[in-house]
């Protein structure tokens, strides 16, 4: 089953500029914003402009151009953190989630980017 995108939820609704967002980068295909709640000093969420719900339908339909425009645009936030630890940064912590077990609020494709402290184990140590 091909993925339906709701144009309602709360990123679109930033990409079309009725709610706003504390922006930090922005490319022709992409967009970087401190998420509302964040969970470490450093919480950026960037996500393409097309309407893609999670990584895999991103990975699959996204033309060529999309995907290389944010993969650097990711690349750009670390640098703009300074938290690449290849430029003397401490690090950082990348997460996309996708569905209900990955717990996704929100249905469009997201990274989050956790920085400026220790962020901890990877996941719940549950089996
Ligand atoms: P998910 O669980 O879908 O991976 O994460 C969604 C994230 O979006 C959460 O970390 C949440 O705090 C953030 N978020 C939800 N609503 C808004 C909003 O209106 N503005 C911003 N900047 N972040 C939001």
């Amino acid at each position: 089953m091909e993925y339906q995108y709701d144009d309602q939820n709360i990123f679109a609704k930033i990409l079309r500029g009725e709610i706003p967002c504390k922006k930090l980068y922005e490319s022709e295909h992409s967009l970087a914003f401190s998420d509302i709640a964040p969970k470490a000093p450093h919480h950026v969420l960037v996500i393409p402009k097309g309407p893609y719900v999670c990584y895999d339908h991103f990975a699959r339909t996204a033309t060529d151009a999309e995907i290389l425009d944010y993969t650097r645009a990711i690349g750009a936030v670390c640098d703009e953190l300074g938290v690449a630890p290849g430029t003397g940064g401490n690090g950082y912590r990348m997460i996309a989630n996708a569905g209900n077990d990955g717990v996704q609020e929100v249905p469009h494709l997201h990274v989050h980017i956790l920085a400026g402290r220790n962020i901890g184990p990877m996941v719940l140590m549950r089996p």
